[in-house]
């Protein structure tokens, strides 16, 4: 297994720290709204590396938040706090509206096919572990007070540049946010703020300091070492969470621990739309809800994000989701032919079945080349392999790909709905004596491949 790791800036050799359990970290959602599609295409990456590492018989240990602590919505711990916005947006509090959009965020996954991540933990019901990890920092002279706040003193952690070369454009970018004064260097980042004097916020807990709320970079680290110990595997999120999110992870990390925090770092480039990047704040954005009202399918969001590899940015357009959709269909349809065909003996040849799926392990073992993986689809669909061997190399890739194919079955019961709602329809207009309005439904629906016999009990569809 090769890996891009953006920490080196290179592709490397993976080795797991414990040879068959690789543990994975992803930066999950912060409740306060909708995730939109972008968001997915970043926790798609997260699915497809451990269904990718699960196909190649890595155990896996995952774990991805759930943010429903509002940590402030600029990277330099200034602005508006997320959860607030949401409530205020909403008329509630920040607590309903983080658990409004966790159940929304948590049906989503499932609509997408994502597998099951071992945890999904909530920050909220994680403060104890931030605030002892602040502590370690504190105890170990990393730590200073604010008025507002415990900062982390990245001058004190030396490696804070080296780390960061992570991304050095974006380290000079996100320094141009305004400068709190009181900071000492303009790296420095909060690892608890406290409430404003007299206001009562939804969401403040007890410390150590005063009542408050942690800062946002703390929680990953603390529930990543919780789940998954002081070093890990593989961490991951989109290209914009590395200047500023990871590099504070790593440095309050690796301070508090003196170990290393994160073996590979990899890194989702953007969605984009009309060439920007698909982004709350610009407004240009879909919601999964949204693609679904123009009939498009979340597994067909999925199929497209397949067609470009991770690290390359990608434009989303409604042409390209439905053809998609037409691929995603096309692809059942095969499936299901093949399923009734699969007992007539095929041309049978055992090396070029091998040769495919060693093919098949190549592309997902070199960086998660799925775009490759998802071309070798469709040849051994054009390939002369007889049809078992055909459906069993498809229902094997798509545990990687996640398209549910196993499952085809389902989609016939929609063809059948799609033939009863005509039936429906037929019957209504016989109802009103309008005959041959009804018998060009009948051959709409002979056409489909269905025979309609009027019974006594009305009227029965039988496949012809
Ligand atoms: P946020 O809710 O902004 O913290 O984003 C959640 C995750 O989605 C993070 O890993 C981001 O890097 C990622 N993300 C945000 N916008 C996009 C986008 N347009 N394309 C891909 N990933 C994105
Ligand atoms: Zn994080």
């Amino acid at each position: 297994m090769k890996i891009y790791n953006s920490l080196t800036k290179e592709i490397e050799q993976f080795k797991p720290i414990n040879k068959r359990e690789v543990k994975i970290y992803t930066c999950g959602p912060t409740v306060y709204d909708y995730a939109h599609v972008g968001n997915f295409r970043t926790y798609l990456l997260s699915d497809i590396v451990i269904r990718t590492l699960k196909y190649l018989n890595f155990k896996v240990k995952s774990v991805m938040n759930i943010t429903d602590v509002g940590h402030l919505t600029s990277d330099a711990d200034e602005g508006e706090d997320k959860l607030l916005k949401g409530a205020k947006r909403e008329g509630k509090t920040a607590w309903e509206i983080a658990k409004i959009y966790e159940d929304i965020f948590k049906k989503e996954i499932k609509k997408m096919n994502f597998l099951e991540v071992d945890y999904l933990p909530r920050v909220t019901d994680h403060i104890k572990e931030q605030i002892n990890l602040i502590k370690e920092l504190e105890r170990k002279s990393y730590t200073y007070k604010t008025s507002d706040g415990i900062y982390f003193d990245t001058s004190k952690f030396k490696n804070y540049q080296k780390l960061a070369q992570l991304d050095l454009k974006g380290l000079r970018e996100g320094a141009r946010v305004k400068v709190n004064p009181e900071k000492k260097n303009k790296h420095d980042f909060a690892l608890w703020k406290f409430s404003p004097k007299n206001i009562k916020r939804d969401m403040e807990w007890n410390s150590p300091w005063g009542k408050g709320f942690p800062g946002w970079h703390i929680e990953c680290s603390a529930m990543s070492m919780k789940y998954l110990g002081e070093t890990i595997d593989l961490h991951l999120g989109g290209v914009d969470l590395k200047p500023v999110h990871h590099t504070n992870e790593i440095a309050q990390s690796e301070a508090a621990t003196g170990k290393k925090f994160v073996n590979y770092w990899v890194h989702g480039e953007f969605l984009l739309i009309e060439g920007k990047k698909m982004s709350k704040s610009k407004g240009n954005y879909y919601a999964l809800g949204q693609i679904e009202e123009k009939g498009i399918e979340p597994l067909a969001l999925r199929y497209l994000f397949l067609t470009t590899h991770y690290r390359q940015s990608m434009n989303l357009t409604l042409e390209a989701l439905k053809g998609c959709q037409t691929a995603l269909n096309k692809l059942r349809e095969k499936v299901i032919s093949l399923k009734k065909e699969k007992d007539i003996k095929g041309v049978g040849n055992i090396a070029k079945t091998k040769a495919l799926r060693k093919e098949f392990i190549k592309f997902i073992s070199n960086d998660f080349n799925l775009p490759e993986a998802l071309a070798l689809m469709w040849q051994v669909l054009r390939s002369n392999l007889g049809a078992s061997e055909k459906l069993n190399l498809v229902l094997d890739f798509d545990k990687v790909f996640g398209f549910n194919l196993s499952q085809v079955k389902a989609k016939k019961n929609l063809v059948k709905k799609e033939i009863q709602a005509l039936a429906l329809k037929r019957q209504a207009l016989r109802q009103k004596g309008e005959f041959s309005k009804a018998d060009r439904l009948r051959k709409e629906i002979e056409d489909k491949g269905y025979l309609i016999e009027d019974t006594s009990r009305g009227p029965a569809i039988k496949k012809k």
